[in-house]
C-alpha cells in the first residue's frame, strides 16, 4: 500500500474495486460545505482537504461520499482490490457520471 501513500492528490486519484464489483474512485477534494464522514461519523469542516469516494456501480449509476483522508486510508482502501493510481484528470465527476451510464460489460477498463 506504500506506493499509494499520500494519495489521492491534486494530480493522482485512486481506483479500486469493491467486493460487489463496483468501481470506487478516490479523489482529493476540498469541502465546500460541512460533510459527515461515513467512516467515523465525524464532521469534515468546510475548507478541509478530504477524500471524495465516487462509486461507479456495476449495474450503472454513480454515487459519492466524503471521507476524512485518514479514515479512507484506514477503513476503506483496505477493503478494495486492484487499486490503481489514475490521473486526476480522468476522475472528474462528469466523466465518472458518464461512465456510470454505460453498462460495465461495455466499459473500457
Ligand atoms: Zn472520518
Amino acid at each position: 500500500m506504500d506506493e499509494h501513500a499520500g494519495l489521492p492528490s491534486t494530480r493522482w486519484s485512486l481506483r479500486g474495486l469493491t467486493e460487489e464489483g463496483d468501481e470506487a474512485w478516490l479523489i482529493r477534494g476540498i469541502a465546500h460545505k460541512l460533510y459527515r464522514c461515513p467512516g467515523c461519523h465525524g464532521e469534515i469542516e468546510i475548507g478541509t482537504e478530504h477524500t471524495v469516494v465516487q462509486y461507479v456501480r456495476r449495474l450503472g449509476g454513480t454515487d459519492h461520499h466524503h471521507w476524512h483522508r485518514q479514515c479512507a486510508e484506514e477503513l476503506l482502501i483496505p477493503e478494495l482490490s486492484a487499486i490503481k493510481r489514475v490521473p486526476a484528470s480522468e476522475s472528474t465527476r462528469p466523466r465518472l457520471e458518464k461512465r456510470g451510464r454505460v453498462k460495465s460489460g461495455r466499459r473500457r477498463r
